[in-house]
């Protein structure tokens, strides 16, 4: 049985934040919704005020951000009187989670960053196949775009046990061949790097994606991976018998894999691999 999810919405006071720390090479990120009903088990926003101020698990809630695209065409044009913008969308939500099928509020931002000159550059994080939906508004983007696709294992029990509503490995990678073949700027963001095999990394070149990010939650966390070990992770690895991979040299195992398959140069790590 799904669980339920408490799905509420307002009027934000803004849209455009001010971008620091991991995302310093943005000048603002967007996050369209608050909460996430991905729930990955791994989501260090679990651990952040925007995670706990409401009190319900991470999750099991969704904030629908009203009047959005009007009031980002707003900002848009405010923030962009100093000069060329960065936007890093979303730092804390996925802007394709189960939500936007209905809303469309993702699309409806997309909209108005396509008809305008800023931001100069937008990076799209996401883990959900839905962002195949809007390759029009994406391809009139041009290069000011990127869609950074997550991508954690090539294995399915794995992404099953460490994110069970978050969407299936085959959907994302029918999703980033549709990108790449539609010319849309994307990578594959193996991040945080999970356990996986050593085919890894001929899964990924069969999308012909030819650009990659591995992060990990000891390096991308913002705290050097204290706010994720707060979220009992090991735990997770114990039952799985996969302790190994729980550790700040495992995604060195996974470079390795990936090198067999793609030049070094095509492979950036942490915070690099998500710059403009
Ligand atoms: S998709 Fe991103 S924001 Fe959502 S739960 Fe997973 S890691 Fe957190």
């Amino acid at each position: 049985m799904k669980p339920s999810i408490t799905i509420t919405s307002s009027v934000p006071s803004r849209l455009l934040n001010p971008a620091s720390g991991y995302l310093k090479g943005y000048t603002h990120t967007l996050n369209p919704y608050g909460g996430c009903t991905f729930a990955c088990s791994y989501c260090y926003v679990r651990e952040m005020p925007v995670g706990k101020f409401r009190g319900e698990a991470w999750g099991s809630w969704v904030h629908i951000k009203l009047e959005a695209a009007e009031r980002l065409e707003r900002e848009l044009r405010l923030a962009g009187r100093k000069g060329p913008l960065q936007i890093f969308m979303s730092s804390s939500t996925d802007p394709y989670q189960p939500v936007e099928y209905r809303t469309g509020l993702t699309r409806s931002l997309l909209e108005v960053m396509a008809a305008s000159d800023n931001p100069a550059f937008l990076l799209v994080q996401t883990r959900s196949p839905l962002v195949t939906r809007d390759l029009d508004l994406l391809r009139s983007l041009g290069s000011r775009v990127r869609v950074s696709l997550t991508i954690e294992t090539d294995l399915e029990p794995v992404r099953r046990a460490f994110t069970p509503s978050a969407p299936p490995l085959a959907a994302r990678l029918k999703a980033l061949k549709e990108l790449v073949a539609a010319g849309i700027p994307a990578q594959a963001a193996v991040s945080p790097v999970l356990p996986s095999s050593p085919r890894l990394a001929d899964v990924l070149a069969s999308t012909g994606v030819t650009r990659l990010c591995v992060d990990d939650v000891f390096m991308g966390d913002g705290s050097q991976g204290k706010r994720t070990q707060r979220l009992g992770l090991h735990k997770l690895y114990e039952a799985l018998q996969l302790e190994e991979w729980n550790r700040p040299d495992a995604y060195l195992r996974v470079i390795e894999t990936l090198k067999t398959r793609f030049p070094e140069e095509s492979i950036r790590i942490s915070q690099e691999g998500f710059l403009p």
